[in-house]
């Protein structure tokens, strides 16, 4: 806990906070009071932001850190092509993180709030006993019966991802070798959830199933596979494969297949998809099987499996 104190810290994120419309009474009681719209459902997902797992500081500037933070949970909502209410920030700080530190900290998370317009509305707020580890909790809603579920696909559909993929395991990579400019490497350093995506193919019912790359494109798709009970076929060379350092360059096929932390959507669909959604691309890179297993088809012809080997955080091969 840096030297302000629990009190003092809450009663500085209060005042920095905006209220929203789904919020009735946030920060300052014991539950925060949400206003739910008449027909629709609830969605609610959490996602831990741990030191030396999802970033380390001298890698990671504390705004990019908060940033990054909320956007996990978006990401997660926008998957259900669901509308974000309210986020909760669960976070415990080690007696050495500074105040700045904090300060920058929720700068960019509630940077992120402001621009998805998802008021923080409570949290929790304590002294760890080593590094800084953070809880985002993001609370959402879509019209009842409408979430994109995981297990909607059927055999036929097409495979489709928004944006480019790789560019995050990228900076990664990067940064075990030495200095990186975050603005060389915007998709690590400043991903955007694809709430707006996510929400115009649920109101189309353009999707069968969807997911977030939040773990790499094969590990993702196999969890669609698996919850759909169909397999997949990926054309190699349709993957979108991000560009980026300076001189840009695209990345490697194998960044772009298993590298996490994209937050881009994936999703399938027996229907005709338009080639941008709310100004992101969206591409085609295969299509669902009745037969079980993931096949890559590349573009000599050959085909070979396709593994889940998603990204892991700072491992080191
Ligand atoms: P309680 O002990 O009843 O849980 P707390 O003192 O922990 O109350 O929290 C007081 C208020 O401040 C609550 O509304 C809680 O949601 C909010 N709060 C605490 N920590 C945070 C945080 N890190 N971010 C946002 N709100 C927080
Ligand atoms: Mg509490």
């Amino acid at each position: 806990m840096p030297p302000v104190g629990e009190k003092s810290l809450i009663d500085q994120i209060r005042r920095r906070v905006r209220v929203g419309a789904s919020v009735v009474s946030g920060i300052g009681d014991d539950c925060a009071v949400l206003r739910v719209p008449a027909g629709h459902q609830l969605l609610v997902t959490t996602d831990f932001t741990l030191e030396n797992v999802h970033f380390r500081r001298e890698w990671h500037p504390p705004k990019v850190v908060g940033w990054r933070c909320l956007t996990r949970g978006l990401s997660d909502i926008a998957a259900m092509g669901g509308k974000p209410r309210a986020a909760f920030l669960s976070i415990a700080l080690e007696r050495a993180v500074s105040q700045k530190w904090v300060d920058r900290f929720l700068a960019g998370l509630l940077e992120a709030a402001e621009e998805f317009r998802v008021p923080l509305a409570g949290g929790d707020t304590a002294q760890s006993v080593g590094g800084i580890q953070a809880d985002i909790v993001v609370v959402g809603s879509v019209p009842t019966g409408t979430a994109v579920l995981r297990s909607g696909a059927r055999p036929g559909d097409g495979i489709y991802v928004t944006g480019e993929l790789g560019g995050s395991a990228a900076a990664i990579a990067r940064l075990r070798e030495g200095k990186v400019r975050a603005a060389d490497f915007e998709r690590h350093f400043h991903p955007v959830a694809r709430v707006k995506v996510g929400q115009w193919l649920r109101r189309r019912w353009l999707a069968s199933a969807m997911i977030d790359i939040s773990d790499g494109l094969s590990t993702d798709l196999e969890h669609i596979c698996k919850e759909s009970g169909v397999g997949a076929e990926i054309e190699v060379a349709a993957i979108p494969r991000a560009r980026v350092g300076r001189p840009a360059q695209q990345v490697d096929m194998d960044l772009a297949l298993h590298g996490g932390e994209d937050y881009e959507l994936l999703f399938t669909s027996a229907k005709k998809v338009p080639a941008k959604v709310a100004g992101i691309p969206i591409t085609k890179i295969g299509q669902t099987t009745r037969k079980g297993g993931m096949m890559l088809a590349e573009e000599g012809g050959g085909r070979r499996k396709l593994a889940a080997r998603g990204w892991e955080h700072f491992k080191r091969n």
